[in-house]
């Protein structure tokens, strides 16, 4: 994803899904170190809690890039069954499994964020939208496979008069992967916000946490996030990841 000598308007400008997550974070790092004029755009969707938004707000700050935060609450009624966005939902722990998995997904999420940015992209004259969708080893959510990516591109190339690439640049990288990119380019990952829940600390409890902390023990590295709860190596990473069923003390 390199640009040519020289570049169009459009062939420098992107628009980067972020949510503050470490996946969509290393994205935008990437474009941003790609030599791209990046317009970072972030969704409320009426997550369970805001921490991920409002470290999106303090990077972008940080590093000058023009951030919009696009309230969709309003779709709220229709994506509700979902653990991610109702909060009187509990929550699942543990290891994405698949029934942990289903009460994860919010309905159509990426094709509805990508409609959206999409747009922003055509107004802004942006040739493409950038987001972080991976499959890596075990790929969970439908929106995130290739094949769908693929459609995407696709009808993003006609269903405007400006044609607008979808680039999923880690697309076929898995969580380890993408953040030994990010640790081969220095980035600090203090500044990302994963936990599904939104305290101060996060929980390391989550199917979220133990994926992060399962990325960060298979490149021998530390997480500089602060934990309430944070399995001491990762051997007790991968014998938690095989006993999720049993193994679930609140702190
Ligand atoms: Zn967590």
């Amino acid at each position: 994803m390199t640009l040519s000598a020289s570049p169009s308007a459009a062939e420098r400008t992107a628009v980067v899904i972020y949510s503050g997550g470490m996946d969509s974070y290393t994205v935008l790092q990437r474009a941003l170190r790609e030599g791209l004029d990046v317009h970072a755009l972030s969704f409320d969707y009426g997550q369970r809690h805001v921490r991920e938004l409002e470290v999106a707000r303090r990077v972008c700050r940080k590093l000058g890039v023009p951030h919009q935060v696009v309230d969709i609450r309003a779709i709220h009624g229709l994506i509700d069954n979902s653990a991610l966005t109702d909060a009187s939902r509990t929550l699942p722990e543990g290891d994405y499994g698949e029934e942990n998995l289903a009460a994860t997904v919010v309905p159509n999420r990426n094709m509805i964020l990508l409609s959206l940015a999409i747009a922003k992209a055509v107004n802004i004259g942006a040739g493409r939208v950038v987001y972080g969708a991976h499959g890596g080893d075990h790929v969970l959510y439908p929106d995130c496979r290739p094949e769908f990516v693929e459609r995407m591109n696709a009808v993003a190339g006609i269903a405007n008069f400006e044609a607008v690439e979808i680039h999923a640049p880690y697309l076929r990288a898995s969580k380890a992967e993408i953040l030994a990119d990010g640790l081969a380019m220095g980035l600090d990952y203090a500044d990302t916000w994963t936990c599904y829940r939104g305290e101060a600390l996060a929980c390391g409890r989550c199917g979220s946490c133990r994926e992060r902390l399962a990325a960060f023990a298979a490149n021998g590295a530390v997480d500089p996030l602060g934990y309430s709860q944070r399995p001491e190596s990762a051997a007790d990473v991968s014998q938690r990841s095989e006993s999720v069923a049993n193994d679930q003390p609140e702190a």
